[in-house]
């Protein structure tokens, strides 16, 4: 996430308080709440939505807990316990009573967070891979007086 003046996309010059690359679930929530804050925010992915995501998708409760967002409607199943073994010999089970973790597929939870992200007025331009430039102006006592962030996408159509 880079606080910035500028964006350069394709030759036109955007402007936003803030620009977040990578709709993973922290980049989506990360411009969710940059959103909800009111600052205009980007959020640049080099996929496109739904995408495929080679990852478990087992999520702790406290994400739950922690993340403001009903994600009830993306969960696949949930764990409520775990069999030990050490090389398959001897397994014991340990089962509680409250469930221990949470079972997405990442390609739904990651649209859902992203598109969260949207409604809360983020804007999204997906499909597109970043190549950033971060330019640093420095004034004459050499502390920093502007950022600014140019973003374009020359490699994914
Ligand atoms: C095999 C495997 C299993 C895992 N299992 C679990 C699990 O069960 N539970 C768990 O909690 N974690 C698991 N993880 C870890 C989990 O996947 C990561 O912690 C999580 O994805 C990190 O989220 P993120 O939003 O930081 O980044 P990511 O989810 O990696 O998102 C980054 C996004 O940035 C985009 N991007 C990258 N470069 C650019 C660019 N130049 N321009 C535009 N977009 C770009 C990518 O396309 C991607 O969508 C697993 C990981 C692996 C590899």
């Amino acid at each position: 996430m880079v606080p910035c003046d500028s964006v350069l996309l394709r030759g036109m010059v955007l402007k936003y308080d803030v620009v977040i690359v990578g709709a993973g679930p922290a980049g989506s929530t990360t411009a969710r709440l940059c959103a909800k804050k009111g600052l205009k925010t980007l959020l640049i992915e080099k996929e496109r939505f739904p995408r495929y995501k080679p990852c478990g998708g087992c999520l702790s409760p406290r994400v739950l807990r922690e993340l403001d967002v009903d994600i009830g409607g993306v969960i696949e199943d949930t764990v409520s316990g775990a069999k030990f073994t050490f090389q398959l010999r001897d397994p014991f089970s340990i089962v509680s009573q409250n469930p221990v973790g949470y079972l997405v597929m990442r390609d739904s939870f990651d649209h859902l967070l992203c598109r969260k992200a949207q409604e809360g007025g983020a804007d999204l331009y997906e499909g597109r891979r970043v190549v950033v430039s971060l330019f640093i102006r420095c004034n004459k006592t050499s502390s920093m007086e502007k950022k600014g962030l140019w973003i374009s996408h020359p490699l994914n159509p």
